[in-house]
């Protein structure tokens, strides 16, 4: 690991303008950063410590919703009181996150920037070829092993799945990512490969996430996530849904609905498709089913990941019968 002084900021200020430095990188809970710098992919020459700025934790509601500071732990949202009320698939995504101690040091605002766990990215030491560590040096992947890779959103450049659970139902109940002097939609925060897969979030140099911001809604409000993983604990998702369902009156007609997958795009992914085909109709299991097979529009696999467009349309319908108590 190469060497790297150290220091804290002592304002949201002096984090700005650290973070207009590329030869800086900030430190929350620590728990990527340091991983990324131990392999050899993070090589930053100073590190700013943000994790003890005041003002930058709280949970804050209003009728609005929620808004999130960018420090608050991810084990203390999770527990939090309100958001399980408000916005269980935000709860619930958390607590399936990581592992008890990650959680209680991980920040929320580190969690959306964690990086992918292709391994051929983690591994500069061995694979050359990373067209996102490396612009223009191919990708390993394509060709390797890809049964963790993405099926959605990928691009010639770059497969790799973007691993984060609280970005899935961040984007399906359209919150907010506020960077001090503006905000940007959660969906939007996230970046397709394209060919710039080593650009991840339209983060200006000096920009930092203070919080993010949920609109509460009645789908929110009624929400769950579902996680299919390898092991039922401390592992990524192998395909993740963060649903939520809003009733009309006769408790069957749907509303509203809110679908986002994990695990298997590039980005968080919104089902839109999805929501539109159960949007007005009647809360069925077959309808359910059939509308489910939509999120997997233009997926495209890469061999032994072809698994995912099978499994990520029953994750997503098990998770509405689920909220719907049809399962
Ligand atoms: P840090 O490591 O401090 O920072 C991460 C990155 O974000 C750095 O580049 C840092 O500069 C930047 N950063 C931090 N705060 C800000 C800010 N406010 N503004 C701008 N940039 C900022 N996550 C899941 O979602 N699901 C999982 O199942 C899961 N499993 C895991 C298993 C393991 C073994 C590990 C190590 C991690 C796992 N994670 C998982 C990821 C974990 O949730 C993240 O490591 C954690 O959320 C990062 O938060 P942090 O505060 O420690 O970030
Ligand atoms: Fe790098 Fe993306 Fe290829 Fe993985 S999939 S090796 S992150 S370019």
């Amino acid at each position: 690991m190469r060497d790297f002084s150290y220091a804290r900021a002592g304002s949201v200020a002096e984090a700005r303008k650290a973070a207009a430095d590329p030869a800086v990188m900030l430190l929350a809970g620590g728990t990527t950063l340091l991983d990324l710098a131990k392999c050899g992919v993070a090589e930053p020459e100073r590190i700013v410590d943000i994790s003890h700025l005041r003002n930058l934790d709280a949970v804050t509601f209003d009728d609005a919703g929620v808004v999130i500071g960018a420090l608050a732990k991810m084990s203390r949202v999770a527990d939090d009181s309100g958001i399980k009320a408000e916005f269980p698939a935000v709860s619930e995504a958390l607590w399936q996150a990581a592992s008890a101690q990650l959680r209680n040091m991980a920040t929320i605002g580190g969690n959306l920037m964690q990086r992918t766990r292709c391994a051929y990215f983690r591994d500069p030491a061995t694979f050359d070829a990373c067209n996102k560590r490396v612009p223009g040096s191919g990708c390993a992947a394509i060709g390797g092993v890809t049964r963790g890779h993405a099926v959605l959103g990928t691009s010639q450049a770059c497969i790799a799945t973007y691993p984060g659970d609280l970005a899935t139902a961040l984007v399906a109940f359209d919150a907010l990512i506020h960077l001090g002097g503006r905000d940007v939609a959660a969906d939007a925060f996230f970046l397709l490969p394209g060919d710039t897969p080593h650009r991840e979030h339209p983060l200006d140099p000096g920009e930092i996430i203070t919080a993010i911001s949920i609109p509460a809604s009645p789908a929110a409000r009624h929400s769950t996530y579902l996680k299919v993983r390898d092991r039922q604990s401390y592992e990524f998702a192998a395909a993740s849904a963060a649903v939520g369902l809003d009733l009309e009156a006769d408790g069957k007609t749907i509303r509203d609905i809110r679908v986002a997958l994990g695990g298997v795009a590039s980005k968080p992914w919104r089902a839109e498709g999805v929501e539109a085909a159960l949007k007005g109709k009647a809360l069925e299991p077959d309808a359910v089913k059939r509308a489910s097979l939509l999120a997997m529009d233009g997926a495209v696999d890469h061999g032994a990941n072809r698994y995912k467009i099978d499994l990520a349309p029953r994750v997503v319908a098990r998770a509405i019968l689920q909220l719907g108590s049809l399962a």
